[in-house]
Protein backbone atom coordinates (compact mmCIF):
# COMPACT_ATOMS: atom_id res chain seq x y z
CA UNK A 1 0.00 0.00 0.00
CA UNK A 2 1.49 3.40 -0.82
CA UNK A 3 2.77 5.49 1.95
CA UNK A 4 1.49 8.57 2.75
CA UNK A 5 3.43 11.75 3.50
CA UNK A 6 1.99 14.95 4.53
CA UNK A 7 4.17 17.88 4.13
CA UNK A 8 3.40 21.02 6.48
CA UNK A 9 6.14 23.58 5.49
CA UNK A 10 4.29 26.06 8.28
CA UNK A 11 5.57 29.79 8.14
CA UNK A 12 8.30 31.61 7.44
CA UNK A 13 11.81 29.67 6.71
CA UNK A 14 9.70 26.52 7.74
CA UNK A 15 8.82 27.05 3.99
CA UNK A 16 12.37 27.10 2.67
CA UNK A 17 13.92 24.55 4.32
CA UNK A 18 10.78 22.30 3.27
CA UNK A 19 11.05 22.83 -0.40
CA UNK A 20 14.81 21.68 0.08
CA UNK A 21 13.99 18.78 1.53
CA UNK A 22 10.76 18.38 -1.10
CA UNK A 23 13.49 18.21 -3.32
CA UNK A 24 15.62 15.54 -1.74
CA UNK A 25 12.42 13.40 -1.05
CA UNK A 26 11.34 13.67 -4.89
CA UNK A 27 14.94 12.41 -5.97
CA UNK A 28 14.60 9.08 -4.30
CA UNK A 29 10.60 8.61 -5.10
CA UNK A 30 12.25 8.49 -8.51
CA UNK A 31 15.22 6.74 -8.31
CA UNK A 32 13.65 3.98 -5.85
CA UNK A 33 10.35 4.34 -7.94
CA UNK A 34 8.76 4.42 -4.26
CA UNK A 35 5.01 4.01 -4.11
CA UNK A 36 4.62 7.15 -2.09
CA UNK A 37 1.38 9.86 -1.73
CA UNK A 38 2.69 13.14 -1.26
CA UNK A 39 -0.02 15.70 -0.35
CA UNK A 40 1.13 19.53 1.22
CA UNK A 41 -1.21 21.68 3.53
CA UNK A 42 -0.88 25.31 5.18
CA UNK A 43 -0.26 25.42 8.67
CA UNK A 44 0.19 27.70 11.65
CA UNK A 45 0.21 31.92 10.74
CA UNK A 46 -0.19 31.32 7.51
CA UNK A 47 -3.48 28.91 7.68
CA UNK A 48 -4.83 31.03 10.07
CA UNK A 49 -4.26 33.72 7.43
CA UNK A 50 -6.01 31.74 4.79
CA UNK A 51 -8.62 29.83 6.81
CA UNK A 52 -8.62 31.53 10.19
CA UNK A 53 -7.40 29.17 12.16
CA UNK A 54 -3.82 27.57 12.77
CA UNK A 55 -4.77 23.72 11.79
CA UNK A 56 -7.77 23.43 9.97
CA UNK A 57 -9.83 20.23 10.34
CA UNK A 58 -9.23 19.31 7.36
CA UNK A 59 -5.77 18.99 7.70
CA UNK A 60 -5.59 17.57 11.03
CA UNK A 61 -7.95 14.70 9.15
CA UNK A 62 -5.01 14.42 6.79
CA UNK A 63 -2.63 14.19 9.26
CA UNK A 64 -3.98 11.29 11.02
CA UNK A 65 -4.24 9.64 7.57
CA UNK A 66 -0.51 10.01 6.83
CA UNK A 67 2.35 7.69 8.18
CA UNK A 68 5.02 10.27 8.16
CA UNK A 69 3.86 14.32 8.54
CA UNK A 70 7.01 16.50 7.65
CA UNK A 71 6.64 19.67 9.15
CA UNK A 72 8.59 22.84 9.01
CA UNK A 73 7.89 25.87 11.27
CA UNK A 74 5.31 28.06 12.74
CA UNK A 75 5.07 31.45 13.87
CA UNK A 76 6.26 34.81 13.62
CA UNK A 77 5.81 38.45 14.87
CA UNK A 78 3.29 39.04 12.50
CA UNK A 79 1.04 36.46 14.47
CA UNK A 80 2.23 37.23 18.29
CA UNK A 81 -1.10 39.38 19.36
CA UNK A 82 -4.00 37.10 18.42
CA UNK A 83 -5.20 34.91 21.27
CA UNK A 84 -4.35 32.11 22.90
CA UNK A 85 -6.55 29.33 20.14
CA UNK A 86 -5.48 31.48 17.49
CA UNK A 87 -1.64 31.64 17.62
CA UNK A 88 0.66 29.16 15.13
CA UNK A 89 2.24 27.16 17.76
CA UNK A 90 -1.75 25.89 18.63
CA UNK A 91 -1.32 23.70 15.21
CA UNK A 92 1.73 21.66 16.87
CA UNK A 93 0.29 21.13 20.20
CA UNK A 94 -3.30 20.13 18.40
CA UNK A 95 -1.24 17.68 15.75
CA UNK A 96 1.13 16.24 18.87
CA UNK A 97 -2.49 15.82 20.76
CA UNK A 98 -4.57 14.69 18.34
CA UNK A 99 -2.03 12.06 16.95
CA UNK A 100 -1.05 10.70 20.91
CA UNK A 101 2.71 11.71 19.57
CA UNK A 102 4.26 10.42 22.93
CA UNK A 103 7.58 9.92 22.12
CA UNK A 104 9.97 13.00 21.04
CA UNK A 105 13.42 11.67 19.66
CA UNK A 106 15.98 14.12 19.42
CA UNK A 107 19.22 13.16 18.18
CA UNK A 108 22.43 15.65 18.86
CA UNK A 109 25.13 15.35 17.16
CA UNK A 110 28.23 16.96 16.10
CA UNK A 111 30.37 16.97 12.94
CA UNK A 112 34.14 17.41 13.27
CA UNK A 113 34.85 19.84 11.43
CA UNK A 114 31.58 22.25 12.85
CA UNK A 115 33.45 21.54 16.22
CA UNK A 116 34.45 25.22 16.33
CA UNK A 117 30.95 26.52 16.35
CA UNK A 118 29.90 24.80 19.83
CA UNK A 119 30.19 26.34 23.07
CA UNK A 120 32.23 23.80 24.23
CA UNK A 121 36.04 23.17 24.17
CA UNK A 122 36.93 20.68 20.97
CA UNK A 123 38.45 17.59 23.21
CA UNK A 124 35.18 17.82 25.27
CA UNK A 125 32.51 17.73 22.18
CA UNK A 126 34.31 15.94 19.35
CA UNK A 127 32.53 13.11 17.97
CA UNK A 128 29.45 13.95 19.94
CA UNK A 129 26.70 11.37 18.95
CA UNK A 130 23.93 11.32 21.42
CA UNK A 131 19.92 10.21 21.41
CA UNK A 132 17.40 11.98 23.50
CA UNK A 133 14.06 10.64 24.08
CA UNK A 134 11.56 12.81 25.56
CA UNK A 135 8.22 12.11 26.99
CA UNK A 136 5.87 14.38 25.37
CA UNK A 137 2.53 13.78 26.10
CA UNK A 138 2.40 13.00 30.25
CA UNK A 139 3.94 14.75 33.21
CA UNK A 140 3.78 17.77 34.62
CA UNK A 141 2.88 19.90 31.60
CA UNK A 142 -0.27 17.63 31.34
CA UNK A 143 -1.45 16.78 35.15
CA UNK A 144 -4.50 17.61 37.18
CA UNK A 145 -4.96 18.95 39.10
CA UNK A 146 -3.20 22.07 37.85
CA UNK A 147 -4.10 26.12 38.56
CA UNK A 148 -4.02 29.36 40.20
CA UNK A 149 -5.88 29.35 43.45
CA UNK A 150 -6.09 33.39 44.26
CA UNK A 151 -8.62 33.65 46.59
CA UNK A 152 -6.83 32.20 49.06
CA UNK A 153 -4.26 34.03 51.76
CA UNK A 154 -1.32 33.38 50.47
CA UNK A 155 -1.92 32.74 46.95
CA UNK A 156 -0.54 29.89 44.79
CA UNK A 157 0.02 28.24 41.99
CA UNK A 158 0.03 24.34 41.66
CA UNK A 159 0.83 21.79 39.14
CA UNK A 160 0.35 17.76 38.83
CA UNK A 161 3.31 15.25 37.86
CA UNK A 162 1.88 12.30 37.35
CA UNK A 163 2.42 8.87 35.52
CA UNK A 164 1.91 5.72 35.49
CA UNK A 165 2.93 2.65 34.37
CA UNK A 166 1.72 2.65 31.10
CA UNK A 167 3.09 5.89 29.99
CA UNK A 168 6.61 4.92 31.48
CA UNK A 169 6.51 1.61 29.81
CA UNK A 170 5.84 3.03 26.77
CA UNK A 171 8.24 5.82 26.59
CA UNK A 172 11.18 3.29 28.04
CA UNK A 173 10.55 0.74 25.60
CA UNK A 174 11.04 3.40 22.35
CA UNK A 175 14.23 4.11 24.65
CA UNK A 176 15.81 0.60 24.97
CA UNK A 177 14.73 0.16 21.01
CA UNK A 178 16.92 3.01 20.20
CA UNK A 179 20.03 1.97 22.49
CA UNK A 180 19.83 -1.58 20.78
CA UNK A 181 20.47 -0.12 17.36
CA UNK A 182 23.01 2.34 19.06
CA UNK A 183 25.66 1.65 21.65
CA UNK A 184 23.58 -0.45 24.10
CA UNK A 185 23.46 2.27 26.56
CA UNK A 186 20.79 3.77 28.20
CA UNK A 187 20.51 6.78 31.02
CA UNK A 188 16.93 7.08 32.72
CA UNK A 189 17.23 10.40 34.10
CA UNK A 190 14.68 11.86 36.99
CA UNK A 191 14.89 12.82 40.62
CA UNK A 192 14.04 9.97 42.49
CA UNK A 193 15.58 11.92 45.48
CA UNK A 194 13.00 13.95 45.85
CA UNK A 195 10.07 13.05 43.91
CA UNK A 196 7.82 9.81 44.54
CA UNK A 197 6.76 10.01 40.69
CA UNK A 198 10.28 9.56 39.80
CA UNK A 199 11.09 6.34 42.39
CA UNK A 200 8.09 5.05 40.46
CA UNK A 201 9.93 6.02 37.31
CA UNK A 202 13.07 3.96 38.28
CA UNK A 203 11.25 1.14 39.07
CA UNK A 204 9.39 0.59 35.79
CA UNK A 205 12.09 1.30 33.92
CA UNK A 206 14.45 -0.75 36.28
CA UNK A 207 11.79 -4.02 35.94
CA UNK A 208 12.03 -3.33 32.16
CA UNK A 209 15.50 -3.61 31.54
CA UNK A 210 15.29 -7.37 32.11
CA UNK A 211 13.73 -7.26 28.63
CA UNK A 212 16.76 -5.76 27.32
CA UNK A 213 19.64 -7.80 29.28
CA UNK A 214 21.87 -6.43 26.26
CA UNK A 215 20.99 -2.78 27.33
CA UNK A 216 23.30 -1.36 29.64
CA UNK A 217 21.12 0.54 31.88
CA UNK A 218 21.78 3.11 34.54
CA UNK A 219 20.00 5.78 36.21
CA UNK A 220 20.95 9.53 36.51
CA UNK A 221 19.41 12.42 38.86
CA UNK A 222 18.14 15.27 36.28
CA UNK A 223 20.24 17.96 38.04
CA UNK A 224 23.25 16.25 37.38
CA UNK A 225 22.64 15.12 33.82
CA UNK A 226 22.48 18.93 33.34
CA UNK A 227 25.83 19.33 34.30
CA UNK A 228 27.07 16.40 32.87
CA UNK A 229 25.82 16.76 29.32
CA UNK A 230 27.78 20.39 29.74
CA UNK A 231 31.43 18.74 31.31
CA UNK A 232 31.31 14.88 29.57
CA UNK A 233 28.41 14.88 26.72
CA UNK A 234 30.38 11.64 25.36
CA UNK A 235 29.59 9.56 28.25
CA UNK A 236 25.86 9.18 26.80
CA UNK A 237 24.51 7.21 24.33
CA UNK A 238 20.22 7.32 24.41
CA UNK A 239 19.08 9.35 27.34
CA UNK A 240 15.07 8.78 28.24
CA UNK A 241 13.34 11.27 30.53
CA UNK A 242 10.16 12.39 31.10
CA UNK A 243 8.82 15.41 29.93
CA UNK A 244 10.02 18.42 32.08
CA UNK A 245 13.65 17.22 32.55
CA UNK A 246 13.62 15.57 28.66
CA UNK A 247 12.55 19.67 27.62
CA UNK A 248 15.54 20.85 28.89
CA UNK A 249 17.98 18.23 28.85
CA UNK A 250 17.23 18.04 25.44
CA UNK A 251 17.91 21.91 24.58
CA UNK A 252 21.15 22.05 26.57
CA UNK A 253 21.69 18.81 24.57
CA UNK A 254 20.98 20.87 21.19
CA UNK A 255 23.02 23.66 21.69
CA UNK A 256 26.07 21.62 22.47
CA UNK A 257 26.18 21.19 18.52
CA UNK A 258 26.46 24.85 17.96
CA UNK A 259 24.46 25.08 15.09
CA UNK A 260 20.58 24.93 15.48
CA UNK A 261 19.87 24.33 11.54
CA UNK A 262 21.61 21.07 11.87
CA UNK A 263 19.17 18.71 13.86
CA UNK A 264 16.04 16.93 13.66
CA UNK A 265 13.62 15.87 15.55
CA UNK A 266 10.61 12.79 15.55
CA UNK A 267 7.68 12.50 17.25
CA UNK A 268 6.18 9.44 17.09
CA UNK A 269 2.86 7.34 18.63
CA UNK A 270 2.54 3.95 19.30
CA UNK A 271 1.59 2.98 15.85
CA UNK A 272 5.12 4.10 14.28
CA UNK A 273 3.04 7.11 12.89
CA UNK A 274 5.29 10.02 13.38
CA UNK A 275 6.25 14.00 12.93
CA UNK A 276 9.12 15.00 12.07
CA UNK A 277 10.39 18.37 12.47
CA UNK A 278 13.66 20.60 12.60
CA UNK A 279 14.72 21.70 16.14
CA UNK A 280 14.99 25.33 15.02
CA UNK A 281 11.61 27.49 14.94
CA UNK A 282 10.70 30.04 11.71
CA UNK A 283 13.57 32.39 12.14
CA UNK A 284 11.82 35.12 11.42
CA UNK A 285 14.86 37.41 11.09
CA UNK A 286 16.10 35.32 8.06
CA UNK A 287 12.85 34.87 6.61
CA UNK A 288 13.21 35.03 2.66
CA UNK A 289 16.16 35.80 2.19
CA UNK A 290 17.33 32.74 0.91
CA UNK A 291 20.04 31.13 3.48
CA UNK A 292 18.52 29.19 6.00
CA UNK A 293 20.39 25.82 6.60
CA UNK A 294 17.75 23.13 5.41
CA UNK A 295 20.01 20.18 6.69
CA UNK A 296 18.20 19.87 9.92
CA UNK A 297 15.09 19.28 7.53
CA UNK A 298 16.74 17.29 5.53
CA UNK A 299 17.82 15.34 7.94
CA UNK A 300 14.13 14.94 9.89
CA UNK A 301 13.05 13.15 6.61
CA UNK A 302 16.15 10.39 7.23
CA UNK A 303 14.61 10.09 10.94
CA UNK A 304 11.15 9.58 8.87
CA UNK A 305 12.31 7.07 6.41
CA UNK A 306 14.24 4.99 9.70
CA UNK A 307 10.97 5.39 12.10
CA UNK A 308 7.64 5.26 10.18
CA UNK A 309 8.69 4.58 5.87
CA UNK A 310 10.03 1.82 6.38
CA UNK A 311 13.35 2.50 4.57
CA UNK A 312 16.32 2.86 7.60
CA UNK A 313 18.69 2.18 4.27
CA UNK A 314 17.44 5.18 2.58
CA UNK A 315 17.62 7.45 6.02
CA UNK A 316 21.67 6.14 5.99
CA UNK A 317 21.76 7.26 2.85
CA UNK A 318 20.73 10.54 3.82
CA UNK A 319 22.43 10.88 6.76
CA UNK A 320 25.88 9.92 4.90
CA UNK A 321 25.03 12.70 2.09
CA UNK A 322 24.90 15.01 4.80
CA UNK A 323 27.75 14.33 6.30
CA UNK A 324 29.97 14.20 2.82
CA UNK A 325 28.79 17.76 2.76
CA UNK A 326 30.16 19.08 5.64
CA UNK A 327 33.07 17.41 5.26
CA UNK A 328 33.60 18.76 1.41
CA UNK A 329 33.38 21.94 3.03
CA UNK A 330 30.29 23.11 1.79
CA UNK A 331 28.51 25.60 4.14
CA UNK A 332 25.49 27.63 4.72
CA UNK A 333 25.24 31.19 6.04
CA UNK A 334 25.34 29.91 10.02
CA UNK A 335 28.35 27.68 9.57
CA UNK A 336 30.58 29.77 7.59
CA UNK A 337 33.62 31.14 9.08
CA UNK A 338 34.29 33.65 6.24
CA UNK A 339 31.68 35.19 3.84
CA UNK A 340 31.86 32.47 1.37
CA UNK A 341 28.58 30.30 1.51
CA UNK A 342 26.10 28.45 -0.04
CA UNK A 343 22.18 29.68 -0.06
CA UNK A 344 19.26 27.59 1.00
CA UNK A 345 18.18 26.30 -2.69
CA UNK A 346 22.07 25.37 -3.49
CA UNK A 347 21.99 22.54 -0.70
CA UNK A 348 19.08 20.21 -2.45
CA UNK A 349 20.94 20.11 -5.38
CA UNK A 350 24.31 19.50 -4.21
CA UNK A 351 23.42 16.55 -1.43
CA UNK A 352 21.53 15.03 -4.13
CA UNK A 353 24.46 15.05 -6.48
CA UNK A 354 25.88 13.01 -3.66
CA UNK A 355 22.96 10.59 -3.17
CA UNK A 356 23.86 9.71 -7.05
CA UNK A 357 27.38 9.75 -6.30
CA UNK A 358 27.49 7.42 -3.62
CA UNK A 359 24.83 5.32 -5.54
CA UNK A 360 26.95 4.77 -8.07
P1 LIG B 1 14.33 30.20 15.89
O1 LIG B 1 14.79 28.80 16.03
O2 LIG B 1 13.32 30.45 14.84
O3 LIG B 1 15.59 31.16 15.63
C1 LIG B 1 16.65 31.31 16.57
C2 LIG B 1 17.90 31.84 15.84
O4 LIG B 1 18.47 30.78 15.06
C3 LIG B 1 17.60 32.97 14.86
O5 LIG B 1 18.67 33.88 14.87
C4 LIG B 1 17.53 32.28 13.51
O6 LIG B 1 17.89 33.11 12.42
C5 LIG B 1 18.53 31.14 13.67
N1 LIG B 1 18.09 29.94 12.91
C6 LIG B 1 17.08 29.10 13.21
N2 LIG B 1 16.98 28.15 12.28
C7 LIG B 1 17.95 28.39 11.36
C8 LIG B 1 18.33 27.74 10.16
N3 LIG B 1 17.70 26.62 9.71
N4 LIG B 1 19.34 28.25 9.45
C9 LIG B 1 20.01 29.36 9.89
N5 LIG B 1 19.70 30.02 11.03
C10 LIG B 1 18.66 29.53 11.77
O7 LIG B 1 13.76 30.64 17.32
P2 LIG B 1 13.02 31.99 17.76
O8 LIG B 1 13.65 33.16 17.08
O9 LIG B 1 13.00 31.94 19.23
O10 LIG B 1 11.54 31.84 17.26
C11 LIG B 1 11.03 32.40 16.05
C12 LIG B 1 9.60 31.94 15.85
O11 LIG B 1 9.57 30.52 15.69
C13 LIG B 1 8.68 32.26 17.03
O12 LIG B 1 7.44 32.66 16.53
C14 LIG B 1 8.58 30.93 17.76
O13 LIG B 1 7.37 30.81 18.48
C15 LIG B 1 8.64 29.97 16.61
N6 LIG B 1 9.11 28.61 16.95
C16 LIG B 1 8.53 27.59 16.31
C17 LIG B 1 8.95 26.30 16.53
C18 LIG B 1 8.28 25.20 15.77
O14 LIG B 1 7.55 25.47 14.84
N7 LIG B 1 8.54 23.96 16.11
C19 LIG B 1 10.02 26.06 17.39
C20 LIG B 1 10.64 27.15 18.01
C21 LIG B 1 10.18 28.43 17.78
Amino acid sequence: MAKKILILPGDGIGQEVTSSMSEVLQYLIDEQNLDFQLSERKVGGSSFDEFGKPLTEETLDMAKNSDAILFGAVGGPEWDGLGWDDRPEQALLGLRKSLGLFANLRPAFLFNELASASPLKNHIIENLDILIVRELTGGVYFGEPRGIVDNETPKYGFNTMIYNEDEIRRIAKVAFEAAMNRDKKLCSVEKANVLEVSKFWRGVVTEMSAEYPEVELSHQLADNTAMQLVLNPNQYDVIVSGNLFGDILSDIAATLSGSIGMLPSASLNSSSQGMYEPCHGSAPDIAGLGIANPIAMIASLAMAFEYSLERVDLARRIESAIKTFISKGYRTKDLSTSNKFMKTEEVAPSIIRILQDEHE
